[in-house]
């Protein structure tokens, strides 16, 4: 596909009249404008909900969950308040075990690990393959022992974690999977979605994820019914599905409302319109940026199914190139800039800078370039022109 670039994009000349070859502000996000497919609709169940005074485990839950399993492929789906809450459901449901050791990685939203901390169990991180910047198996291999309540891999930016070898080398260890596929609806590898290859995967819907509330959201699904039915019970107060007032454990308020199910339902039936959507502004950027001095998230391999949630590229002086993108109006970011392991937060795990070297060099290179469904094939060339300049 051949790109014309307006003329005064080259020069930087500006021509003053027509909007559309003007160099535009892009953001980094523009949820709203990913709103809009559902806008009228959304409003109208805003109303009809309002009305019934029915907000809390009613219908709209049901059917969302329903709907969202089917869609991961599994059989059971727990709507949940957000994502962290997801992930620390999930592990009590795995039933892990204060003090046991938890596998996950150093580049990653800080949710993962906090999750972990707050089931009490202990973070152990390994470092991450350079091309997917997912999961090193080969790390994963060194750790892994029967004693491990459970191997947390991180679908990152869209992209799968290498689910065969880490499902095969955990069923080989008696050690349970959760996916963290808070960046991944609707990403796959060979044919099966994120939240479908573990016994258990958490969701977030925050707004700016894939599928994105009005607010916060999450989702635990799974395959098994006794995981699913211990995430129900934990989300609300650790009551019985056939006794409210019955409560077999302590646990949380971690409800879904019905609201955000109801809005989500309507969102997933665009999701798979709006990855793809995604995945064209990446092709588009590969085309864009093919010249320019910078890594681009590597290709998809066979039987990958990329949905970028986040499009990173990784360039030298990265913080510079940054604030000049900035400067230009472009809502470019850094996910994420420090690794957990050198967090003050989690110092106390004892680890050191030099641990996790590839997990490290991302933190430095990374950059995160606007990527949302509905951004224009103009704002991204205003990206790619205003980027060629940052990196002169
Ligand atoms: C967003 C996110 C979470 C947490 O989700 P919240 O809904 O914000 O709690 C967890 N893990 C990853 C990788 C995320 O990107």
């Amino acid at each position: 596909m051949a790109i014309t670039r307006p003329d005064y994009l080259r020069t930087g000349r500006s021509p003053g009249v027509t909007g559309s070859s003007v160099a535009v502000d892009v953001p980094l996000f523009d949820v709203a404008r990913s709103f809009e497919a559902v806008r009228d609709e959304a409003i109208a169940v805003f109303e009809r909900l309002l009305d019934s005074g029915r907000y809390i485990l009613g219908p709209e839950l049901r059917e969302f969950e329903e709907r969202f399993a089917a869609f991961c492929g599994t059989a059971h789906c727990v709507g949940v308040s957000d994502g962290t809450a997801a992930l620390q459901l999930a592990l009590s449901a795995l039933g892990v075990e204060p003090e046991q050791e938890v596998v996950t990685v150093p580049n990653t939203f800080v949710a993962t690990v906090e999750a972990i901390s707050a089931a009490r169990a202990r973070p152990r991180l390994v470092d991450v393959d350079p091309g997917s910047r997912c999961m090193d198996v080969a790390a994963l291999e060194t750790v892994l022992d029967a004693d491990t309540g459970a191997v947390l891999p991180v679908h990152l930016y869209g992209r799968l974690a290498a689910m065969g070898e880490i499902t095969r080398l955990c069923t080989r260890a008696g050690v349970p999977v959760l996916e963290d596929a808070a960046q991944a609806h609707g990403a796959s590898l060979h044919g099966r979605r994120a939240g479908s290859w573990g016994d258990v995967a958490a969701f977030s819907f925050y707004p700016t994820k894939n599928l994105g509330a009005a607010g916060d959201g999450g989702a635990v699904v799974s395959h098994s019914a006794e995981i699913a039915s211990a995430a129900r019970s934990l989300r609300h107060h650790g009551s019985r599905a056939d006794d409210a007032n019955r409560h077999e454990r302590a646990g949380h308020t971690a409800r879904l409302d019905n609201l955000q199910a109801a809005l989500l339902s309507l969102r997933l039936e665009h999701l798979d319109e709006q990855n793809d959507q995604r995945r064209a502004a990446a092709h588009l950027y590969r085309e864009l940026l093919a010249d320019e001095p910078v890594a681009l998230p590597r290709l998809e391999g066979p039987g990958e199914r990329h949905v970028y949630h986040l499009f990173v590229i990784e360039v030298p002086q990265r913080d510079r190139v940054l604030s000049e993108l900035r400067r230009r109006g472009i809502g470019a970011a850094v996910h994420y800039p420090t690794p957990i392991h050198l967090q003050p937060a989690w110092r106390s795990l004892g680890y050191a800078r030099g641990d996790f070297p590839v997990a490290e060099r991302l933190a430095q290179q990374c950059l995160s370039l606007p990527m949302f469904p509905g951004i224009t094939e103009h704002e991204q060339v205003c990206v790619a022109d205003a980027l060629a300049v940052a990196l002169r």
